[in-house]
């Protein structure tokens, strides 16, 4: 018998303070500007957030979790190869990505330019079509920390698929 498929959502939020003299990464695209984000990886919030999202749909824990900035190993590491095992865990259940729907947040830099490499980045990063991934952008009015360009913030919402699994606690199809 066919088990039937299972839709999992799942969200993510990340936010980095803005720091001088490191390169700025999201999505796995470096973006030109005067500064980056600070962190103990390589900061890209953008990954974290997505990261989250993808954990979070399977109720696997958070990133802090499974790669804890407490651990030499992960310091200055690319997030696109802890996205890479992120995807790995997914797959491993059963799981694909339907979409993504993520946001960027910050006053500067304009993403619009970069929009297009970051969709075709995070798609190939997780095996699936650009078109099902979704960057948006948008700055805080000038409030708060992010509106005062001192921090960029990212949001990412997204939808798996999969087949059922009895260990998962469904209900049983007899
Ligand atoms: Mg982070």
């Amino acid at each position: 018998m066919t088990a039937p498929a299972t839709l999992r959502i799942g969200q993510g939020q990340d936010i980095h303070a803005f720091a001088p003299g490191r390169p700025l990464w999201l999505g796995g695209i470096e973006i030109p500007h005067d500064q980056g984000l600070a962190g103990h990886s390589d900061a890209d919030a953008l990954v974290h957030a997505v990261m989250d999202a993808l954990l979070g749909a399977l109720a696997l824990g958070d990133i802090g979790m499974h790669f804890p900035d407490t651990d030499p190993a992960y310091r200055g590491v690319s997030s696109m190869a802890l996205l890479a095992r992120v995807r790995n865990l997914v797959e491993e259940r059963g799981y694909r990505v339907v979409n993504l729907d993520t946001m960027i947040c910050c006053e500067r830099p304009r993403i619009g330019p970069h929009r297009e490499a970051i969709r075709a980045s995070l798609a190939a990063a997780l095996g699936i079509d650009p078109g099902a991934v979704s960057v948006k952008a948008g700055t805080r009015e000038k409030f708060d920390a992010v509106g005062r360009g001192e921090a960029l913030e990212c949001h990412a919402i997204v939808l798996l698929e999969g087949q059922a699994r009895a260990s998962q606690g469904g209900q049983a199809s007899g």
